[in-house]
């Protein structure tokens, strides 16, 4: 099985790449959560400019990427679960748990530390919440996530089918978790136990940063659960409620080169810790 999961690794990362976004992005228009602010046209040419600039950087910075190198520790017996062997299927289930936890964390990681947060920051910028947020990282996130999943990769020596298994996993569900949809509050309580729904996940978008510095999970809900940075719903409801961060509010600020340059931008702001400006 891992061998042809490995064999069509383009074909199902681009497949499922695009047939996601094409239903959350049907799925989105038909039933919309909340009434846009700016139109999609205008928004979806920064965020999904940063897709494409962020897909040829990755391939250009690095010489191998986390799925070819948890291959390269199989073959060469380095990481954990390559030096003590467990049964597949455990090795592949404990994988995307850890890997998953590791995501979990740095993006914590991200919200707290100052210099971190200018970074992240690009991702809470967009004025509107839609399946194209959950794809628009900063170019410099994206390589220093990149470079910490590899050092997961190394350290752990998971099945490379769980890596990628993981990471087309991960991508379906952040384009899932941040569409513009309206699922039936009783599907979306039940779902909010397996997986993070477009409800949870908008607290994280909210502009307060009580609710911003909530809900880290992008694909397990279990890890805000656990470690108590869940936050069932947004102070003002989900339409009441405003998206984005204080302080990019201007529409030119969605511009694909605008984006690239906030992490210059004025200061670090009161979401990361140890940096309130005013009482909570
Ligand atoms: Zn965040
Ligand atoms: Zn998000």
């Amino acid at each position: 099985m891992q061998a042809a999961l490995l064999e069509n690794e383009p074909v199902i990362r681009v497949g499922l790449f695009l047939g996601v976004f094409a239903i959350m992005a049907g799925w989105e228009a038909a039933v919309p959560r909340r009434r846009r602010q700016v139109s999609r046209l205008y928004r979806w040419s920064g965020n999904l400019g940063i897709v494409a600039l962020n897909t040829v950087l990755l391939r250009l910075a690095f010489p191998v990427l986390a799925v070819g190198l948890a291959a390269l520790a199989e073959q060469q017996g380095f990481g954990l679960l390559n030096l003590w062997p467990l049964p597949f299927w455990l090795a592949f289930v404990l994988s995307l748990l850890a890997l998953d936890l590791a995501i979990y964390l740095q993006h914590v990681m991200f919200h707290a530390v100052p210099a971190l947060w200018r970074l992240h920051r690009m991702h809470h910028a967009d004025l509107d919440f839609d399946v194209t947020t959950g794809l628009r990282f900063h170019p410099v996130e994206i390589l220093l996530s990149m470079a910490l999943k590899l050092g997961v990769v190394a350290a752990l020596g998971p099945p490379a089918a769980a890596v990628l298994v993981f990471e087309v996993l991960l991508n379906a569900t952040a384009m899932f978790n941040h569409a513009n949809l309206r699922l039936p509050i009783g599907i979306d309580r039940v779902l909010r136990w397996i997986v993070v729904t477009p409800d949870m996940h908008r607290v994280h978008h909210s502009i307060r940063p009580a609710e911003t510095n909530s809900n880290f999970g992008f694909n397990l809900p279990w890890w805000d659960r656990l470690l108590g940075t869940y936050r069932a719903q947004p102070a003002e409801g989900y339409e009441g409620m405003t998206i984005g961060i204080e302080q990019f509010r201007a529409v030119g600020d969605l511009r694909l080169d605008r984006m690239l340059v906030q992490p210059l931008r004025g200061p670090a702001s009161g979401y990361p810790i140890n940096r309130e400006t005013g009482p909570k």
